[in-house]
């Protein structure tokens, strides 16, 4: 099957399935939305009801804490209807395809539909099949976490004032990574300087997945320079032949510590996507510390999702 485009024959936002080929205008336009959403909020915690009459449809086929959250308040303060889709006593546990559901749910008029699986590829096969609604991809697989990689772009643009001509180094389970992923598809399209992408063998990627990444297995060397320091989670569910983790040796080696971390530049950004698995990818004292941006990604998240649902839903 052939994925739909997400960009409408006119250039406008049509779905939100990846960060991919999204033109970096369109990228800047959305940080900005967020940006003065975000002002809107803190100046007087009312903001304009951009999606009145609208419904969302949250449909998570994976287990989520933050982005369903934040999916939810962001369409609810922006005055939207929201359903939270219950999979597990929903008609899919009888058989019914996901396709199915969605014509069902069109059916009654959903307006948007945030979609999360573990199968690469869902939330675009449902965009090929939807008639009206638009589809928001909330991660599939290993593929794609577009509003990931959007909540990472303002936050470090936040920051550090740019994004163009920074170091950025991710470290972790690359391979199996979709935020990983995003972020780099958002950060050449904003120009970064150079993106590292760090882990143990067996958790790199295909070279020629990530052109214009330089990936290494050595934590250390890469940290030098670095402007941003982004740590990941080690995908257990996604690995089916996981060996058994020395979780020590993990950490002494690709643990962001306050020791290790000082190998970066003096005033690098830490972020991690959450959640965070303390004393194994990253130091509790680096998770808390000055350093970290980790509540801010959180925080931004809310309104890159705000800023993506009005672009599709507004009228
Ligand atoms: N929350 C992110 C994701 O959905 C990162 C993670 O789970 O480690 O991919």
């Amino acid at each position: 099957m052939t994925a739909a485009p997400q960009l409408a024959a006119d250039g406008r936002l049509r779905h939100l399935l990846t960060l991919d080929g999204l033109p970096s205008a369109l990228i800047e336009n959305l940080l900005d939305d967020a940006a003065r959403l975000r002002e809107q909020w803190h100046t007087q915690r009312a903001l304009p009801q951009h999606l009145a009459g609208r419904t969302v449809v949250n449909l998570f086929f994976e287990a989520s804490t933050r982005t369903r959250t934040s999916f939810d308040l962001a369409a609810r303060r922006l005055g939207a209807l929201v359903v939270n889709f219950d999979i597990a006593s929903s008609s899919t546990s009888k058989g019914e395809t996901t396709e199915d559901t969605l014509a069902t749910l069109e059916a009654m008029d959903a307006d948007a539909f945030v979609v999360r699986h573990k199968e690469n590829g869902t939330p675009a096969q449902l965009a090929a099949h939807a008639r009206q609604a638009a589809i928001l991809n909330a991660g599939d697989g290993n593929r794609a976490h577009p509003t990931q990689g959007l909540l990472d772009l303002l936050t470090i643009r936040d920051r550090k004032g740019r994004v163009d001509g920074l170091n950025v180094v991710i470290c972790g389970d690359i391979r199996h990574s979709r935020v990983a992923r995003s972020d780099v598809h958002g950060l050449h399209a904003l120009g970064a300087g150079s993106v590292a992408l760090c882990g143990p063998a067996s958790m790199l990627p295909a070279r020629e997945e990530f052109p214009g990444c330089r990936i290494s297995d050595d934590f250390d060397a890469a940290l030098t320079d670095a402007d941003v320091v982004i740590m990941l989670r080690i995908q257990r569910e996604r690995i089916s032949d996981l060996p058994d983790l020395d979780v020590d040796s993990y950490h002494a080696r690709y643990g962001l510590s306050m020791q290790r971390l000082a190998r970066a530049r003096r005033d690098a950004l830490v972020m991690h996507p959450g959640p965070i698995n303390r004393g194994v990818e990253i130091a509790s004292a680096v998770a808390d510390g000055a350093q970290s941006a980790i509540l801010d990604q959180v925080a931004n998240g809310v309104f890159v999702r705000m800023a993506a649902l009005t672009r599709l839903l507004a009228r």
